[in-house]
């Protein structure tokens, strides 16, 4: 068993030292990460400057690029070798409803998904590191219900894991979701730098829309952790036929 861990928080957080502290004696186990924070670079690939591999003295690899460099230099030739799983995190913080576009903890898992290989990604449902051994005995769980083909979905899947920063103890089953909907980002922040000029900081995500049953909100608030199957078609299935009606309609 080869496992590829990654995340965006950079190779020295926390959440990505107690995933390989969890997962370690699994299988045959390899970190390339990010050398800084690449929170919300989603699946952004470097092309216009150099990215460098580096090793830290705990064995861990990091790449001055994205979550989706480390993972693609991984696969392509850095690792010399087709790993059988790829787990990403912990992130520090949800990746819940439309997090999921933006986050780089999403997106590292799902270039590996990309290449054919199935992918967990591992999320905090709130900031600050609490009870990060419940997240990491969480992340040991999947993967051994994965090693002893509990997972055998036809390949490849993408799991989108969040979970509440609760003692193991005091955490409900893992329940399988669908991604609920955020309110629109809340309004950018503006400074003046001490030169004069107008600074601008994104604002926060906006609060949940959709946290109805079902939805990865609704089981995290309830204390379970939430599990939702990812897929990456964009396409809007159900409405291919009334843009063809609409589109064809106006132009034939
Ligand atoms: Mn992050």
């Amino acid at each position: 068993m080869n496992i590829l861990i990654s995340n965006d928080d950079g190779y020295q957080a926390p959440g990505i030292v107690a995933l390989y502290e969890a997962l370690k004696d699994l299988g045959h186990v390899e970190v390339v990460a990010p050398e800084q924070n690449n929170s919300a670079k989603s699946n952004a690939l470097t092309l216009h400057s150099p990215l460098y591999v580096h090793q830290a003295a705990n064995g861990f690899r990091y790449i001055n690029g994205t979550p989706a460099d480390c993972v693609h230099i991984a696969l392509t030739g850095l690792l010399g070798y087709k790993p059988d799983l790829v787990v990403s995190g912990i992130n520090n913080g949800a990746n819940m409803g439309d997090d999921t576009i933006y986050s780089g903890t999403v997106g590292a898992a799902m270039e590996g998904y990309l290449f054919g290989v199935p992918a967990m990604a591992f999320s905090q449902v709130e900031k600050g590191w609490a009870h990060l051994d419940s997240a990491a005995a969480c992340a040991r769980e999947l993967v051994q219900t994965f090693m002893q083909g509990g997972l055998s979905h036809p390949s490849p899947w993408l799991l989108n894991v969040n979970v509440p920063n609760r003692a193991k103890a005091e955490l409900k089953p893992l329940r399988i979701t669908r991604l609920g909907r955020r309110h629109a980002a809340e309004r950018v922040i503006t400074q003046l730098s001490p030169r004069g000029e107008t600074m601008y900081w994104i604002g926060s995500a906006g609060p949940a829309k959709d946290d109805s049953d079902g939805t990865d909100f609704h089981a995290t608030f309830q204390g379970h952790v939430s599990v939702t199957p990812l897929q990456v078609d964009l396409t809007e299935h159900a409405a291919l036929d009334a843009w063809a009606q609409a589109l064809h309609g106006t132009n034939e």
